[in-house]
């Protein structure tokens, strides 16, 4: 297997199971947004919800009080209390509508709901200057304080269903109710009391009196089914007291138009009513505080969940960036083993190929390099071929000795390897035997380099230890064949160089002969033996 397969099977091993890891982790992490999102969300809705009812059910019911009592009374006591009310009033919806604005704006379904409130503080305060200038009446304020209260009301009930959280949700319900029956318990105590301060109530003050009544007594209904809530017992209990009960009584009397206008009658029926608005109150009051309560509530587990995610989201890194360190700690192992690998078999291989003594090819390996080179040869051109043999070598070992023989033939492949050309295979074939092929060369130019290569070792001198030096020849044999790429062509010239070198040996060494001129030869031997 090479390099490049190992690598990226060890890359593959160290990051599949870590991508199935990855996708795994961002689906958990998404789910950690997305809660903590909600969470979010919960808690801005609680706050926002909240300070809606508190505006709605007090802030503008004390300002819509104080206009009129100042309509009733222009005092100065009067008109600095009206003051303070309105810039409350003004302050808290200018923060309400940021905190909208920031929170809530995406949904879509809140806009027409925001734009309503917006137009109807926008009019009330055209109705404050008429205020001011003296030219407002006392029953004209329910007219532009209620729409008020009714759209902040609207936004309470539209946010309810945008809430997630079972224990909001509930708490929001209750709220909703709550503020409902304010608004209507409002209403009746209104309309009452004008009746009995002798004031002729006109057929639509009755048919809103009637209608407040009526809803004042479904939701009623509607909040029996939060008898956990302590402040909605007490109002319970308020209700069916003699006193609750003469309220209804006396409502459903004015109804009826059999409740006659009297001092003692509206004395009363104001104190029980505020009695009972005061019950309403506490019970808002409980129940805004409850929201607030679940909004912190929502903050901290928003707060813990992103924490975890931070978490969770440093946990992953750490881990994604150990498995990239390992797969590239891997990878670099695994290249080193493999170049180390690639070197070793290089090296084999290499001395499986070269001759020890000469450093020249060995048989092996002029096989080797003559297939490649056969195996890569475009042209067709001669291939020539060159062996050559030293001249009575075996004396030099008798008398020298072995080593100098070694020594001999170490010089001799040197000056060959000097002689012949790069592209030329040089190769020791045993003994004192050398074969060249030199591709690309006519069998004159192969001719030409053989006798270049005797001259330089027949002029060599090569120095023994004992200060002595000694010369030594060869004889040599050269063939060629002009195109063919096979391993039985190279046989083949082998076999006629070594004929040409028999010839270069018998006709008197330290020679070149040819392929050819060898027969020339040993027709010229016999004759010569003839004679
Ligand atoms: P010719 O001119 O006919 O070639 O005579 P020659 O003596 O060179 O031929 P022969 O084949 O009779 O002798 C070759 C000698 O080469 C025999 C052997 O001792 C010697 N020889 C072969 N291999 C080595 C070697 O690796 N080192 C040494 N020192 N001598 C070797
Ligand atoms: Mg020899
Ligand atoms: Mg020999």
């Amino acid at each position: 297997m090479n390099l490049e397969g190992t690598r990226r099977i060890i890359i593959a091993a160290l990051l599949l199971p870590s991508l199935i890891m990855a996708a795994e982790a961002v689906l958990l992490l998404r789910s950690y947004y997305q809660n903590y999102r909600n969470f979010e969300a919960g808690k801005h809705y609680a706050y926002i919800v909240s300070d809606a009812g508190n505006i709605a059910s007090s802030i503008v019911a004390e300002e819509a009080h104080s206009t009129t009592l100042f309509l009733a009374d222009r005092s100065d006591a009067n008109r600095e209390t009206l003051a303070v009310r309105r810039s409350d009033l003004d302050g808290r919806l200018d923060r309400f509508l940021a905190l909208l604005a920031l929170y809530a704006e995406e949904e879509r379904n809140l806009h027409l709901l925001i734009r309503e409130l917006w137009r109807v503080s926008e009019r009330l305060k055209t109705f404050r200057t008429t205020v001011d200038k003296g030219i407002a009446s006392v029953d004209q304020v329910v007219g532009y304080y209620k729409p008020v209260s009714n759209a902040l009301l609207e936004l309470v009930a539209a946010l309810r269903y945008e809430i997630e959280d079972p224990d909001l949700s509930r708490q929001l319900s209750l709220l909703v109710d709550l503020l409902d029956a304010n608004e209507a318990g409002l209403m009746v105590a209104f309309y009452g009391t004008e009746h009995f301060r002798g004031r002729r109530l006109s057929k639509q003050d009755l048919e809103t009196f009637n209608q407040s009544f009526a809803f004042l007594t479904v939701v009623t209904e509607r909040l029996s089914l939060f008898q956990d809530a302590g402040a909605i017992r007490r109002l319970q209990d308020f209700d069916l007291s003699l006193d609750g009960r003469w309220l209804a009584h006396t409502a459903r009397e004015i109804s009826a138009g059999k409740a006659q206008p009297s001092r003692l009658m509206l004395h009363r029926w104001s104190r029980l009513q505020d009695d009972r608005t005061a019950l309403w109150q506490s019970g808002i009051r409980f129940a805004l505080d409850d929201i607030r309560a679940s909004g912190d509530a929502l903050a901290l587990r928003s707060r813990f969940l992103l924490e975890l995610l931070v978490g969770a989201m440093a946990v992953f890194s750490v881990l994604v960036g150990v498995v990239i360190l390992l797969a590239a700690k891997g990878v670099a192992f695994a290249s080193r083993l493999m170049r180390e690998r690639e070197l070793l078999v290089g090296e084999l291989r290499n001395a499986a190929q070269t001759d020890l003594l000469t450093g020249l090819y060995n048989r092996r390996g002029f096989d080797a390099a003559t297939t490649a080179l056969l195996h890569g040869r475009e042209g067709m051109g001669a291939i020539s071929m060159v062996i050559f043999d030293l001249d009575r070598f075996k004396q030099i070992n008798d008398v020298h000795g072995h080593d100098v023989g070694d020594m001999v033939l170490q010089r001799v492949a040197q000056i060959a390897r000097n002689s012949f050309r790069s592209q030329d295979l040089l190769s020791r074939h045993g003994g004192e035997e050398f074969v060249a092929l030199l591709p690309d060369t006519s069998l004159d130019d192969a001719a030409a380099l053989a006798e270049r290569v005797r001259i330089a070792i027949e002029a060599a001198e090569i120095r023994l230890a004992d200060g002595r030096s000694l010369t030594v020849t060869a004889s040599f044999g050269c063939s060629s064949a002009e195109g063919g790429k096979t391993h039985a062509m190279v046989n083949e010239l082998i076999k006629k160089a070594d004929l040409a070198l028999y010839a270069a040996k018998f006709s008197g060494r330290n020679r070149v002969v040819v392929d050819g001129a060898a027969d020339v030869l040993s027709a010229e031997r016999r004759n010569s033996q003839q004679t």
